[in-house]
């Protein structure tokens, strides 16, 4: 499994250091402005918040700020995820418990089956279900009130998303990486929950290798203070955190083996690209959702690959950071 993952691991202790507030959220200026006139609004009209879309890559706090919307609507929190709804009735049961204004959180709600997506279409319009029950002739149709609530969808793929479903959410977010900047103080702030002590150069080391997702930077950072615990190293500064990240082989923009691997790859088997998603996927033994959706997205944002319509190519800093020189003609 990799330390740079940004996908939650079973039972990893994220809930500890979760914010429970939006003034304690850092970062996604743009995204807490709105939501706080949003909720307020709503909150003055005593009406359920229109349903919210957050799309963007895993590990940026979906999750974490669908709860802190919750919290400040003063309402109740239930949670699910697409794949999780197989039946009709599994949404009919989730939907018939809410308290009205509740917030029902979907992730991965690119992953609904479509025969749902239809009976949650009514639901997020008029607050209404529409049941078939009994089969054959013998089938009839009822509809259901539901109280009015809020649907928080996540997806990591809004391009995933059909059409009519993205356009029931009155509320569209898209979650960005975070900057060195913001995951310092978000990492500063774990540590003085975790109850240790850390420089704030040492925060900043684990903040530039973290690959801008607050996620990695707190399992980086309890990784950290493992190799420091054993050193006998307190408070944790820069070098000591160099030297735990190293031993992770996390290196200093936050790159790991796989990602390396991806980047050599275009470059020695492709000749930097254009090269299809498919045949790297094949070529280093992943499955293409993992590369677009966990490799990819930061390799992008760093500068070192680009995505074309021919394929994926590799860019002058993506040669230079594997240790080899672009091609004369690659200007970029
Ligand atoms: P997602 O749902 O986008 O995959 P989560 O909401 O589960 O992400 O967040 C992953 C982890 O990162 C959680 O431990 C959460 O506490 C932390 N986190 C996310 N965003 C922030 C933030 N802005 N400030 C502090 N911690 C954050």
């Amino acid at each position: 499994m990799r330390e740079v993952s940004p996908e939650q691991r079973p039972g990893e202790p994220e809930a500890s250091i979760r914010p429970q507030s939006l003034d304690d959220f850092v970062g996604q200026r743009q995204v807490c402005e709105n939501l706080k006139v949003f909720i307020s609004a709503a909150s003055a009209r005593g009406e359920a918040l229109d349903h919210v879309l957050f799309h963007g890559p895993p590990g940026l706090g979906k999750t974490t700020l669908a709860q802190i919307m919750a919290r400040e609507l003063g309402v109740g929190f239930r949670a699910t995820s697409g794949p999780v709804i197989q039946r009709a009735g599994d949404l009919a049961a989730l939907l018939t418990n809410l308290e009205p204004r509740d917030v029902l959180f979907i992730d991965e709600i690119h992953r609904l089956n479509p025969a749902i997506e239809e009976v949650l279409y009514p639901a997020m319009e008029d607050f209404q279900l529409d049941l078939i029950i009994g089969e054959g002739p013998a089938a009839r149709s009822v509809r259901i009130d539901l109280p009015p609530f809020t649907l928080v969808g996540a997806t990591t793929r809004s391009g995933l998303l059909t059409t009519p479903l993205r356009e029931r959410f009155g509320i569209p977010c898209r979650m960005n990486f975070y900057t060195p900047d913001e995951l310092e103080s978000i990492i500063s702030r774990a540590a003085r929950v975790l109850g240790f002590a850390l420089t704030a150069d040492g925060a900043a080391e684990v903040a530039r290798r973290s690959r801008g997702t607050p996620r990695v930077a707190g399992r980086l950072l309890r990784r950290v203070r493992d190799f420091a615990a054993v050193a006998g190293k307190s408070p944790v500064s820069a070098p000591v955190a160099d030297a735990a990240l190293n031993r992770l082989e996390v290196d200093q923009i936050g790159l790991d083996a796989m990602d390396r691997r991806y980047l050599r790859c275009i470059a020695e088997n492709y000749g930097g690209g254009p090269v299809g998603v498919e045949t790297l996927a094949a070529a280093l033994s992943e499955s293409r959702d993992t590369l677009e959706e966990v490799v990819e997205p930061y390799l992008l944002q760093q500068g070192m690959i680009q995505r074309t319509p021919r394929g994926r190519m590799l860019s002058a800093s993506g040669f230079k950071h594997i240790g080899l020189n672009p091609p004369k003609d690659l200007l970029v």
